[in-house]
């Protein structure tokens, strides 16, 4: 049987690519090639390829990386939750995000190289100081709701 986390990581990617967190910081006597020229990596993490959800550096990944177990991995380990259920959160959380990505696209905060929730809070101070026009207020209004829900699904679900 494959390791779980082949099994879920694998078609998951939360913790690497933004959406989970905002960075990736070194710890006392990291030594992870990550932090070769700096103590702190913005997500999505240079080293996560979005297309196999693959960490380019798996063997030297950073301590925080290996330490971190989403709940959904503690619980398929410990036998709490199926492997069948977690892919399916998993799964759900994906959609969400993906359905914020295409959102904030649309929007106009396109930087790809920061993580969901700072391209988030920028368009919410833009449309707060107004300057989204009318049309673009729908389209707000369901971004607003992706992302509460997927806050409540991370929390609920994914942070350790
Ligand atoms: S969020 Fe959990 S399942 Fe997803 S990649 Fe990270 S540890 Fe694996
Ligand atoms: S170093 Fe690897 S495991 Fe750590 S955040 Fe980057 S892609 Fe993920």
């Amino acid at each position: 049987m494959p390791p779980l986390t082949d099994t879920l990581c694998l078609h998951c990617g939360l913790c690497c690519n933004g959406v989970l967190f905002a960075d990736v910081r070194a710890e006392a006597g990291d030594r992870s090639p990550l932090f070769a020229d700096r103590p702190r990596v913005t997500q999505p993490c240079p080293a996560f390829s979005a297309g196999d959800c693959t960490c380019a550096i798996y063997r030297e990944r950073p301590r925080r990386c290996r330490q971190f177990e989403c709940r959904q991995l503690q619980g398929t380990g410990t036998g709490e939750i199926t492997v069948a259920a977690a892919l399916r959160r998993i799964a759900r959380a994906r959609r969400f995000a993906a359905k914020i990505e295409k959102s904030l696209t649309a929007l106009g905060f396109n930087n790809l190289k920061q993580p969901l929730k700072r391209r988030f809070e920028k368009c919410q101070r833009a449309a707060e100081a107004g300057l989204l026009d009318a049309s673009q207020h729908a389209r707000l209004a369901g971004l607003q709701l992706a992302m509460h829900q997927l806050n409540q699904l991370l929390a609920k679900e994914f942070y350790g």
